[in-house]
């Protein structure tokens, strides 16, 4: 039945059509790169857009307990609570980081420090981001703005506790003395210096709620401390 048979195959043959030719261009072999287990698939080259500034307001982080994942959502906001109870001041910076701005982050970051060539990065798949500019200072500068927009003082994970939704990254203040309750229910009291997130006694407290603190990044708790 040739008349039914061709327009099925012809659709097969459509759906498995593979980036536009030629395809010796930096996107193609983007496209043919696997080995970082990010996307197989590029965003063609006619639809991506040139690194910049303008990618910071893309894939926003969030700042909300409400998307930290599994039972560190509960830990997290019994700990808050402690320290909300204790008169403490918390601001969150951020929790849950999607994967797609982590990986803008990162190669952000790479490319402004010059650690990889723009022509380098992988593709990750719904991230149609062009990084190669028309020469090599333009990438990086291209880059740099993303780096400062994003404020990183770090180079980012691609994968990490914030991109499983199960870090936290806040600033912690009080006045005085803290008297806090840890998750047994006992009132610690702290009265030593200092009177933020770096106090070693509310690292005991956080700790008992699950919530474990990272003491080489000043802002980051997670659910194992990474
Ligand atoms: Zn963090």
């Amino acid at each position: 039945m040739p008349r039914s048979s061709k327009p099925s195959a012809k659709k097969t043959t459509a759906l498995r059509k593979k980036p536009a030719k030629p395809s010796r261009t930096p996107a193609a072999r983007r496209a043919s790169r696997s080995k970082s287990g990010l996307a197989e698939e590029a965003p063609s080259a006619a639809t991506r857009e040139l690194s910049g500034g303008i990618w910071v307001a893309r894939f926003k982080g969030s700042k909300s307990l409400d998307d930290l994942k599994g039972n560190f959502q509960a830990m997290a906001k019994a700990f808050l609570q402690a320290l909300a109870d204790a008169g403490a001041n918390v601001t969150i910076a951020a929790t849950f980081r999607p994967p797609e701005r982590a990986y803008l982050m990162h190669f952000a970051w790479e490319i402004a420090h010059g650690n990889i060539s723009p022509r380098d990065v992988p593709a990750m798949a719904g991230v149609a981001i062009e990084w190669v500019h028309g020469n090599a200072a333009a990438s990086r500068a291209a880059a740099q703005e993303m780096v400062d927009g994003y404020g990183m003082a770090f180079i980012a994970a691609l994968r990490s506790r914030h991109t499983e939704g199960r870090a936290i990254d806040m600033s912690i203040s009080w006045l005085g003395r803290l008297d806090i309750r840890n998750a047994q229910g006992q009132v610690v009291a702290i009265a030593t210096t200092p009177r933020t997130g770096a106090n070693p006694r509310l690292h005991d407290v956080g700790r008992s709620y699950g919530v474990v603190k990272l003491v080489s990044d000043p802002p980051h708790w997670s659910s194992d401390g990474h």
